[in-house]
């Protein structure tokens, strides 16, 4: 793995960033390594960056690059503008063109930390009416378009074919409060990879993370709809540990009613 020369470059404290307790912090002041795309299915492509956060040490964050028929997808940004536009580097090389549009998954800054870098480029960013709302307070850039505005499920990336309107292959869903009150996840069906986000936890870990936006009345309750969305999903993605099988689903649901437990 390519290593940075300049360590501890940015503390990034710990407000808006959806981090954790335990299974991914690597070590404190740790260096910090440089974004990376790993394949994990025909046309998916897993992007990981990392920040040093307070308190917690060297924090993975991930999202997914997929391609279409009608153009390249990003979702999430990495941690920061400067490892974004580092991102976007990785995705021309690797397919040759910029993402044709980008969906970040909540307002947390690693998530969408490089929304600016996405504007640099023209691509157009999409988020939930709530997110773009949340993003100013959090220091964060709003994208440019709202998704989701008058449903819980929207299908990206469709095309016309002899006049015919075919639902895209990409599909966003809202499935209500949980690791914050506007996660969304997606899910590519042809692959049957579907991204979590920080709303799913790794399978490793034995805590809810950075509970402070989080909504723990409802978060079991979305975990259940997003299983029940999508049936077919195979391999699931979470923003901070490598990606699982559905098991995660119900690792999380167990984990949050541990804690309404307590
Ligand atoms: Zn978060």
């Amino acid at each position: 793995m390519k290593v940075r020369k300049i360590f501890l470059t940015a503390i990034i404290p710990l407000l808006s960033a959806c981090t954790l307790l335990s299974g991914e912090t690597v070590s404190e002041a740790a260096a910090v390594p440089a974004p990376s795309l790993e394949q994990i299915a025909p046309d998916v492509w897993v992007h990981k960056s990392y920040a040093n956060i307070a308190s917690y040490g060297l924090v993975l964050s991930q999202g997914l690059v997929i391609k279409t028929k009608e153009g390249i997808v990003l979702v999430d940004t990495a941690w920061t503008n400067d490892d974004t536009e580092e991102l976007l580097n990785l995705v021309d090389q690797k397919l040759g063109t910029d993402p044709d549009m980008a969906i970040v998954t909540h307002a947390h800054q690693d998530k969408m930390g490089g929304v600016p870098a996405l504007n640099k480029h023209g691509i157009g960013g999409r988020a939930h009416p709530l997110t773009n709302q949340d993003a100013p307070a959090r220091s964060l850039s709003p994208t440019t378009y709202s998704i989701l505005e008058h449903q819980d499920k929207e299908n990206l990336m469709g095309w016309t074919e002899n006049g015919i309107d075919h639902d895209g292959p990409i599909t966003v869903y809202y499935p209500g409060p949980g690791h914050t009150h506007d996660n969304i996840v997606v899910y590519h069906a042809p692959t049957k990879v579907l991204f979590v986000g920080c709303l799913i936890r790794p399978g490793n870990s034995n805590s809810l993370g950075n509970t402070e936006d989080a909504d723990l009345s409802q978060w079991a309750q979305s975990v259940h709809n997003v299983a029940t969305t999508f049936p077919e999903a195979e391999i699931i993605v979470p923003s901070h540990a490598s990606a699982g099988e559905r098991a995660l689903l119900d690792h999380t649901i167990t984990l949050v009613e541990a804690a309404n437990a307590q």
